[in-house]
């Protein structure tokens, strides 16, 4: 996967501004913010998007979602936020790392 973007950053070899790290994930601001407060979380290990995604993945999964809220409320969305998912070339989505939007601080706008 020396190709992928995602995982230069996961590995050090790109920055990243970080909100958060373990073993298993990272989370990042997005280089093109759509809203005051925008980061995304991504599994360590690569997985292209959640058309990829089986069994294996479902505590990695899990353990992305339950971090949601809680880095959005350290990064000042307590009361609320937006999570976005971009699966496939028809989904929008650009960087074939699976990686979780998670946005807000501008109040509610239409999807
Ligand atoms: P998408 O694949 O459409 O869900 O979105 C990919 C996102 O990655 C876009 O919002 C980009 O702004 C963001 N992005 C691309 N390169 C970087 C980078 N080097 N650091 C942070 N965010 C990035
Ligand atoms: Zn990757």
């Amino acid at each position: 996967m020396s190709d992928c973007i995602f995982c230069k950053i996961v590995a050090g070899e790109i920055p990243c501004k970080k909100v958060y790290e373990d073993d298993e994930v990272l989370a990042f601001h997005d280089i093109h913010p759509v809203a005051p407060v925008h980061f995304m979380i991504v599994p360590k290990a690569h997985v292209d998007s959640l058309l990829h995604c089986d069994d294996g993945h479902r505590a990695i999964l899990g353990k992305i979602l339950l971090l949601a809220p809680r880095l959005a409320r350290e990064q000042g969305l307590a009361t609320g936020f937006r999570t976005a998912i971009n699966t496939g070339r028809d989904g929008g989505q650009e960087v074939f790392h699976l990686h979780v939007h998670v946005y807000g601080g501008s109040g509610p706008r239409p999807l």
